[in-house]
């Protein structure tokens, strides 16, 4: 991307051309990605490097309702370039220049901000009265597949749809950071629903990425973070100290 054509979308574009660019964005990393990953898992399985964590397969009715209930969240994560922009156009938000290194660790600190935003956002779902209302639609996939990356109710799209609102105020970045953070977080997110793991399910902990979240949709509790469990475990020691406080 040219220094340019970066200047142009983010100060001169309409809000509206805006939101195409982001719905069109998400709308090719879904539906673009998705079925890419999915022959590349099941190439890996031929050649014995991943293997599949449940045995049961998803149905084609549920991969259908998984792609509509996504493509209601591409709707909703259009709109969250429309506040970003203003913020920066109001100069609230500070750019940092497109060099190699505010690239990679923007791109770093971006994805380790979303792991602490999805905690808590997930964590939130999982009171009763939300998960009754809105986080049963992603709970709807009990064996994950790579379409239910965005199966939200448009709810939980929407708060989801905050990891760079709630950073980009207090840490600045480099435009094509934030521009590739949502690849990264689709990848990721990719390797934790599409069912397959590397080895058995147990050793080191890298190699158990995956396993948790393709867990959690079928066990509807524990493991609310995604990529790691640290937040998870720092959360039951303080419940843990809290129960024997009493
Ligand atoms: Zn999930
Ligand atoms: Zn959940």
């Amino acid at each position: 991307m040219s220094a340019n054509l970066v200047h142009d979308i983010v100060y001169e574009y309409s809000y509206t051309q805006l939101y195409g660019l982001t719905f069109m964005y998400f709308f090719l990393l879904y539906f673009g990605m998705a079925p890419l990953f999915d022959k590349s898992c099941i190439w890996l399985k031929k050649k014995n490097i991943i293997h599949r964590i449940n045995a049961r397969k998803a149905t084609k009715r549920q991969k259908r309702m998984e792609r509509i209930h996504s493509l209601k969240s591409i709707f909703v994560f259009g709109f969250s370039v429309v506040p970003v922009v203003y913020l920066i156009r109001s100069k609230t938000i500070i750019l940092l220049p497109d060099t190699f290194l505010n690239i990679v660790l923007g791109v770093l600190c971006l994805t380790l901000w979303n792991e602490i935003h999805f905690f808590v956002v997930h964590r939130f779902m999982h009171i009763p009265f939300l998960m009754k209302t809105v986080h049963k639609v992603h709970h709807k996939s009990i064996v994950p597949t790579v379409y239910s990356v965005y199966s939200f109710h448009w709810f939980e799209a929407l708060l989801l749809s905050t990891v760079p609102l709630t950073i980009l105020p207090l840490i600045p970045f480099s435009p094509i950071a934030v521009f590739l953070y949502p690849l990264t977080s689709i990848l990721l997110n990719y390797s934790g629903h599409c069912n397959y793991r590397f080895g058995k399910g147990k050793g080191v902990e890298w190699k158990l990425f995956g396993t948790r979240h393709n867990t959690h949709h079928g066990a509807f509790k524990k493991n609310y973070g995604f990529a790691s469990n640290i937040l998870d475990k720092l959360n039951d020691k303080i419940s843990q100290q809290r129960l024997s406080k009493k």
